[in-house]
């Protein structure tokens, strides 16, 4: 079965016709979400050869190969135009997430009103609410959870009427965006912190805001 952490991502897909999963390793995450029901099909792409291979066993495994289609690639760029309708990223660190999200081949698919993205970075989750925020994207959750003792940041946006659709518009945009190491610590904060600890449960918020100074810490040094 799925851990908790990649059923939380899951949980964030909702119903969708066809997810790209990036870095899917074992394909876990696309496999139950073909099964679940929650998406007709899914593409599961890996930049390196072996979790590829994994991939492509688990799948045939699972007699899901119609549905789930395997592919070597960078982040979006083995990815058709119109082909998906929203994207998973997990398990990864927000930088190399960010990375993936503003990459040239990525602006067909962000840029593409009534996306879904559902994001599950290990580390700099700020820097991703700004790109959303910049962007225009409808949170639809920012969630923090613990598996196995580790606690995680869950995001998932819709890239909605009140964001840039127009793939000229989010490149301009982009190509404008002041890096976020750039902006004022304080600034800088607001997105650090979410919306997460002011929200959620005592302990949650105790485990969010202690890996949350952390990265403050780490912000006021720079
Ligand atoms: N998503 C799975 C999860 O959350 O359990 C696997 C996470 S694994 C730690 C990260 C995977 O992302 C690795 O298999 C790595 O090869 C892949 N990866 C890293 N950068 C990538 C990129 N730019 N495009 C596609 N895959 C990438």
């Amino acid at each position: 079965g799925l851990s908790l952490r990649l059923s939380r991502v899951a949980s964030l897909v909702g119903m969708r016709n066809c997810v790209a999963d990036l870095g899917s390793d074992h394909a876990g995450l696309p496999i139950a979400l073909v099964r679940q029901g929650q998406v007709n099909a899914a593409i599961a792409v890996e930049v390196v050869e072996g979790p590829l291979s994994a991939s492509r066993h688990q799948v045939k495994d699972a007699a899901l190969e119609t549905r789930i289609d395997c592919r070597l690639g960078n982040g979006f760029a083995p990815i058709h135009r119109g082909e998906i309708d929203a994207v998973t990223i997990a398990g990864m660190g927000g930088k190399t997430m960010y990375a993936i999200l503003t990459a040239a081949h990525a602006l067909p698919h962000i840029a593409q009103n009534g996306f879904r993205v559902v994001l599950q970075p290990m580390d700099s989750a700020g820097t991703l609410r700004y790109l959303a925020k910049q962007l225009g994207w409808t949170m639809r959750a920012d969630v923090r959870m613990v598996d196995r003792g580790v606690s995680y940041t869950c995001l998932s946006y819709d890239v909605g009427d009140n964001a840039l659709c127009d793939e000229a518009d989010v490149q301009e945009k982009l190509l404008r965006l002041p890096p976020f190491e750039t902006l004022p610590v304080d600034e800088r904060m607001t997105y650090v912190l979410g919306e997460v600890p002011l929200r959620s449960g005592c302990r949650l918020a105790h485990e969010a805001l202690e890996q949350e100074i952390d990265e403050r810490e780490r912000i006021l040094l720079a």
